[in-house]
């Protein structure tokens, strides 16, 4: 669900996995997996538009070596076993897609052990490109307007509204990871204290708290 706050091994637990890398490739009708992060320093140059509706995610760097630099080798095709990097992989479904584009959930670390669902993608296309002294991957996502299973149930407008990182970021310092009202530290949610289809935006810490799912439920039926 978009502008859920997961903890590291809540997202683990939802992909039924320990997720110890940034991508994860999986034959369709499997949705693939990236984890992002814009945060400053984070080892990859990621992006998201500011509507969170057009993501370009980097691929992976090479294994470190004894004495190498990974951030100085081309990113990777295949594996010093010859089969295909998880770049490889990516790349190769998107070449190869015919009619649907391959599925890709993106999550987003907010901090460490904190981490935010930012949708589900279509992987449209990828380019390998020059950065400074090596290639890069460069892998193009979109938006998906499918129904996603866990957001389905969501209004429309609330499932297109965006709360920006760095709001995010703010707000969960701010609120400690907890819920505002009964301090619970698990299944919480970013929540706008207006409703977006009663004029409420989300574009400022101001209007937005942590609330777990048992009080975003409560006021969603208050509020409606
Ligand atoms: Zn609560």
């Amino acid at each position: 669900m978009r502008d859920e706050i997961l903890t590291y091994w809540e997202m683990c637990a939802r992909e039924k996995g320990s997720l110890q890398r940034g991508m994860y490739y999986r034959e369709p009708p499997a949705v693939s997996v990236v984890l992002m992060s814009r945060r400053p320093g984070a080892p990859y140059d990621d992006s998201l538009s500011a509507d969170g509706t057009e993501l370009v995610y980097e691929g992976h760097d090479a294994k470190r070596k004894p004495g190498g630099d990974p951030k100085s080798e081309d990113q990777p095709w295949s594996l010093p076993s010859g089969e295909l990097s998880e770049n490889g992989k990516f790349a190769r479904a998107a070449q190869e897609a015919v009619g649907q584009q391959p599925l890709v959930r993106a999550y987003e670390k907010l901090r460490p052990g904190i981490w935010s669902d930012r949708g589900l993608f279509h992987l449209v296309r990828h380019e390998y490109t020059t950065a400074g002294a090596r290639k890069v991957f460069k892998f193009f996502m979109r938006l998906s307007d499918l129904p996603d299973m866990a957001t389905a149930r969501e209004d429309v407008n609330e499932f297109r509204r965006v709360i920006p990182s760095w709001v995010k970021q703010v707000v969960y310092k701010r609120d400690k990871g907890h819920c505002v009202i009964c301090s619970a530290a698990d299944h919480l949610h970013f929540d706008h204290e207006l409703p977006y289809s009663k004029g409420g935006a989300g574009m400022s810490p101001d209007n937005v708290r942590i609330l777990c799912a048992r009080h975003n439920l409560e006021k969603g039926a208050r509020i409606e």
